[in-house]
């Protein structure tokens, strides 16, 4: 499980940005909104897509998830 946020702030190009809480690119406590933990960031935007338009995984988060796959499989 992973917690994610989204911000609540639009980017340059008017989307919002879904992250994971170890993104690097984290906004501010004030420049985001929880989200809730899932498995995988896919299962977050899957959920905000009911309630906000214009979102879209950060690029920064989807470089870790693979790191984050890999070691979830190590904990198995
Ligand atoms: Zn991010």
């Amino acid at each position: 499980m992973k917690f994610f946020y989204i911000s609540s702030k639009a980017n340059d190009d008017n989307q919002f940005l879904l992250h994971n809480r170890d993104c690097p690119d984290l906004p501010s406590k004030y420049e985001r909104d929880y989200v809730g933990p899932f498995n995988s960031a896919s299962e977050a935007l899957r959920l905000v897509l009911t309630k906000k338009e214009n979102i879209k995984i950060c690029p920064m988060c989807d470089c870790n998830r693979e790191v984050y796959i890999i070691s979830q499989k190590h904990e198995l």
